[in-house]
């Protein structure tokens, strides 16, 4: 499927927080907007580490947000496709619609959970990754999905949540990703 966003991101790694430093456009939707907002503290509110989406009912009279921490800006600034993953995996999300999928956090994660039991992962981040994919590419897609494998093992190691029944979720969570990027 070929897809029309088109990425604008400032190259200035100085920026204050809350302030927008890129955006996402449409070539085929002038309605479609999309900003990117460096901001740590909404990253963080919304239950993220490095970058988090928040939708718009409504993107040409509010955009669409996608918030990135000034870690994740001087990563995206760098701008291979595996760095670029992340970003593109968030506007997966927003480009399908998944914000209101499920109707409770506590239905995500049982969901969640059985899906990683047979083998997969949720339906929303697998149709994130594979838009991402579509876009960045497959090889990208692997090598950035192996990256943010081995970085939340580490993270999960070092905060010993390596072996609760979430890490190990988690560890599970991330290898079926893997498998389904390499079988796109
Ligand atoms: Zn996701």
């Amino acid at each position: 499927m070929a897809y029309s966003y088109e990425l604008k991101l400032t190259r200035d790694a100085f920026n204050l927080q809350s302030s927008t430093v890129g955006e996402f456009t449409d070539a085929e939707n002038a309605d479609f907007r999309c900003r990117i907002v460096l901001s740590d503290e909404m990253v963080l509110n919304l239950g993220m580490r490095e970058l988090a989406c928040e939708a718009s009912d409504n993107p040409a009279e509010t955009p669409h947000s996608i918030y990135v921490t000034q870690m994740t800006l001087l990563r995206l600034q760098k701008g291979t496709p595996e760095d670029l993953f992340p970003l593109y995996h968030e506007l997966g999300h927003i480009h399908h619609g998944h914000s209101g999928r499920y109707s409770s956090q506590a239905e995500l994660e049982s969901a969640r959970a059985a899906a990683v039991r047979r083998g997969a992962a949720l339906d929303t981040e697998l149709e994130a990754d594979s838009f991402a994919a579509a876009i960045l590419g497959r090889d990208a897609a692997v090598t950035a999905l192996r990256a943010m494998w081995l970085v939340r093992l580490d993270y999960n190691r070092r905060i010993n949540n390596a072996g609760t029944p979430n890490g190990i979720l988690e560890n599970r969570e991330y290898r079926n990703r893997i498998k389904a990027a390499e079988a796109l």
